[in-house]
């Protein structure tokens, strides 16, 4: 089970449940992350890597974009520890942290997720962070969340290793 800080999942109940485009647009990476499984898109022309979802390849413009399973390991690219409460089921919740994670061997696409763990825990650029799948199979339509911890894990298998007073 993946660690969160309000125990079944990161973020309260509330929140707006993301769906898949109607247009079936990322219906693959909703597919695949419902299998514990993260996909990206890559040109089947050129082999540009790209993300989110677009209909065309944003490098040579043609309409001929796949989708491809990649390794759910990153690197922090970029970060922050939210204190506001930026919808009304944030009330009274923070702070939690939200890191924008690269993927190096996917040519360094970038995606947005929450850093499980503290969420006071000490941030770093550059740090090797892990894709977690938390599963929400008691929702309308079920879902699942990409979410990212830091690796390696302590011994627990809990996430943050140095956890300390917030910036
Ligand atoms: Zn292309």
């Amino acid at each position: 089970m993946a660690p969160t800080a309000t125990g079944r999942y990161y973020l309260p109940a509330g929140l707006p449940a993301p769906v898949a485009e109607p247009d079936g647009l990322d219906r693959p990476y909703w597919d695949g992350t419902r299998r514990s499984e993260l996909w990206v898109q890559r040109c089947n022309r050129c082999r540009t890597w790209q993300w989110g979802p677009e209909w065309i390849c944003h490098a040579c413009l043609v309409s001929d974009v796949g989708w491809t399973r990649v390794d759910g390991r990153g690197v922090i690219y970029s970060w922050e520890r939210a204190w506001h409460p930026v919808h009304p089921a944030l009330k009274g919740h923070g702070p939690y942290i939200v890191v924008l994670v690269e993927l190096p061997h996917a040519g360094g696409i970038r995606m947005l997720g929450n850093l499980l763990g503290d969420p006071q825990q000490v941030v770093t650029i550059g740090a090797p962070v892990e894709a977690v799948f938390e599963a929400h199979d008691d929702a309308k339509t079920p879902f699942t969340l990409v979410q990212w911890v830091c690796e390696p894990q302590d011994a627990a298998g809990l996430g943050p290793r140095r956890p300390r007073r917030a910036i």
